[in-house]
């Protein structure tokens, strides 16, 4: 086996950039057409121990502490720590500044400006990595917290942590709720409705205990169809993480789910069977996205992530190793308890690697990395597009136009298995993905020892400073500043400003090139078709009417029929009002979401597609449902004009929108804006 250098690595990882070069070049069937295929709620970042896939656990070793435990809380490695270093270091070399660096501390290179502020107290287990960060960054910590208001809120878990009136916050309200499987399977079966051949990178899942009859007559449908089809499929609890409660079954009928029917709610999947395996081993990949904004939509991928392997050759899956975890799953939470996990400082060997140790040896095979990398951001941006429109309605509700709140930033860890013929297959999405640098290690028997992982920290302590960097306010005030020095007349104040400005012309001189890569608005032309539901989250928020709330009332689904233009003879006020009554019930007997009463989101989608159904028939679904929107939108912004002029007095014409357009050229930038919208601007 050849090794990779860290040069090669470090190239291979930088793929990302020449693959987003070619994305931008692609056509959109090109991008979604390749081949062949959920959340941590508040993710403790405990680590489970061994079990058969469906049996009860081997007897507890020892259980690893969960988050907030008090060695989480333990203080930093001894200080100071090392210098910033190239990104393209490698391990090797890292391990050894890492000792040449100890004793060795920074001035800051301009007293005059003032550092920005960071409130780490809640950062829990991304503790050790936070600090590093901020001490390559110059920033100034406040692990206790502040009475003051800090710049930026660094919290381990979630958005609620504490009321936060001001400043940044790294979560956003609702995240959690959204990427947690069943949640995350409904936004993507949405889009896999609209779009089925740009979703099919998630496998095919059903919502249990609900869709169990529907599950079980779809398997026997296309098992009647094709009697060599034998599928596998995986259940996972909703609730679970890292491996938890998660078990193989072939038969539908297997008296295993049929438990877990009665249990707790899950979902079940399409198992993918035939992965990519590298020294025979099933592997799948974390990598770190930044979603900056919400409106606009902004995100950033990370150019280097980890690769978890499996402990135990694969094979598929069959009645004999169906229970076998250390061949089919493959976190790390799990497979550190098996005899064979390798533990390497090295990036290229061992149980856990960095993500461009596998593309660099893929490549040394010839395969085309820029292909692997290009799907991968496509199946990046088009998976954020499929959670933001209910993040929008957490968003106003958690922090509504008008009141004082912190605007809000995420690193999300996508875990994502690549094909046996590299499509990469998107498995879930964490919103609390771990920040450990460090990991366990069995110094005897039982005897457990927590020692630096090197691979954790070369790519997730990039991750965490360079998020900060793209979120420095005060670079942001530096640039806002700039733009007005551009003015043909500088005021005073302007002057003022230049004068008492940073002496250090670029005060990240020290730091490594930033690793994440915007890819999103970058590539905004070729997926904002993708963007129909978030328009419809627009729609869904401006008839919200009382702020803080999530779902719609009859008189604001009412409201939104008549503005809207959407009655007519056929369908009467009595007849929305029924259509109201009978998707909120059913909505409301799934979901577990019990704060209001009324329509949320996804039924108000439901409604949204049958009346564009109704309206505009013959169309493939988005189609119609673009149609629908277009018409929405120009009533509404018709509506919004006249109000407008009336105050002003002054008549008003406008052309409305062509009905037979196709979705394609329905992108969310050339779309009328609606006004509910504009007040998620937080970017
Ligand atoms: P958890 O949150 O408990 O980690 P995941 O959805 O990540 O749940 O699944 C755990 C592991 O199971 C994954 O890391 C992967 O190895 C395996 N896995 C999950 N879904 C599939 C699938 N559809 N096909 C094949 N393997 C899967």
């Amino acid at each position: 086996m050849r090794r990779s250098s860290p040069e090669q690595e470090r190239e291979a990882g930088w793929e990302a950039d020449a693959a987003a070069e070619s994305l931008a070049s692609e056509t959109e069937e090109q991008l979604g057409l390749d081949a062949g295929a959920a959340g941590e709620p508040e993710r403790p970042e405990r680590e489970e121990q061994p079990k058969a896939v469906g049996r009860d656990p081997t007897p507890a070793r020892r259980r690893a502490p969960e988050e907030g435990d008090a060695r989480v809380r333990r203080p930093p490695p001894a200080l100071p720590l090392a210098p910033p270093r190239p990104a393209a270091r490698g391990l090797s070399q890292l391990v050894k500044a890492r000792g040449r660096s100890r004793g060795r501390s920074y001035r800051r290179s301009s007293a005059s400006v003032r550092p920005v502020t960071v409130d780490s107290s809640k950062a829990r287990t991304s503790l050790d990595a936070l600090k590093i960060s901020l001490r390559q960054l110059r920033w100034k910590e406040f692990p206790f917290g502040r009475r003051l208001p800090c710049d930026i809120y660094w919290h381990g878990v979630s958005f609620r942590d504490s009321d936060i009136l001001s400043g940044q916050v790294n979560k956003f309200p609702g995240m959690t709720e959204m990427v947690r499987k069943i949640t995350l399977s409904r936004a993507l079966r949405i889009m896999q409705n609209l779009f089925p051949e740009e979703y099919n990178f998630y496998p095919r899942s059903w919502i249990l205990p609900e869709e169990f009859q529907l599950f079980v007559t779809q398997v026997q449908t296309v098992k009647d169809g094709d009697p060599t089809w034998r599928p596998t499929f995986i259940v996972k609890p909703d609730s679970g993480c890292q491996g938890d409660g998660i078990y193989l079954i072939k038969d539908p009928c297997d008296s295993r789910l049929t438990g877990t029917l009665h249990n707790r709610p899950a979902v079940v999947q399409e198992y993918i069977r035939k992965p990519l395996l590298i020294d025979k081993l099933k592997f799948d990949i974390r990598l770190y996205v930044l979603l900056k904004s919400l409106d606009p939509l902004e995100i950033y991928i990370a150019k280097d992530g980890l690769s978890r392997f499996c402990t135990e050759p694969y094979q598929e899956p069959n009645s004999q190793n169906l229970h076998h975890v250390f061949m089919h799953l493959t976190n790390y939470s799990l497979n550190i308890h098996s005899g064979k996990f390798v533990h390497s400082d090295s990036a290229n060997t061992g149980s856990k690697r960095t993500f461009s140790s596998i593309l660099c040896r893929l490549s040394s095979k010839g395969v085309d990395i820029k292909k692997v990398w290009s799907d991968i951001i496509s199946l990046v941006i088009k998976t954020v597009i499929a959670l933001t429109p209910e993040l929008k309605v957490f968003y106003q509700s958690d922090i509504p136009t008008g009141r004082p709140g912190p605007t809000c930033f995420q690193i999300l860890g996508f875990d994502i298995l690549l094909m046996k013929n590299l499509k990469p297959m998107l498995l879930e999405v964490n919103a609390n993905p771990s920040m450990r640098i460090e990991h366990e290690y069995e110094l005897s028997p039982g005897v457990f020892e927590n020692i630096p992982s090197l691979v954790d920290e070369e790519v997730k302590v990039a991750v965490i400073r360079d998020t900060l960097r793209l979120m420095d306010p005060l670079k942001k005030r530096k640039e806002i500043q700039s733009q007005q020095m551009e003015k043909p007349f500088a005021s005073k104040e302007d002057l003022n400003c230049e004068l008492a400005g940073d002496s250090d012309p670029n005060p990240e001189a020290h730091l490594p090139s930033i690793c994440l890569k915007q890819v999103f608005p970058k590539y905004a032309k070729q997926f904002n078709y993708l963007r129909l539901v978030d328009r419809m989250a627009n729609l869904f928020i401006r008839f919200l009417g009382i702020k803080g709330t999530m779902k719609l009332g009859p008189t604001g689904f009412r409201t939104f029929i008549r503005n809207c233009k959407l009655s007519s003879s056929s369908l009467s006020m009595a007849a929305v009002d029924i259509l109201y009554i009978d998707i909120t019930r059913r909505w409301n007997s799934v979901t577990v979401d019990q704060r209001d009463t009324g329509m949320c989101l996804q039924a108000f989608v439901e409604a949204f597609f049958f009346l564009a159904q109704r309206k505009f028939k013959l169309q493939p679904l988005h189609e119609q449902v673009a149609s629908l929107i277009d018409l929405c939108e120009y009533h509404l912004s018709l509506l919004d004009e006249k109000r407008l002029l009336c105050r002003r007095g002054r008549p008003h014409q406008r052309n409305p929108p062509q009905m037979n357009r196709t979705a394609h050229s329905a992108t969310g930038s050339s779309a009328p804006r609606v006004i509910g919208a504009s007040k998620l601007s937080h970017s």
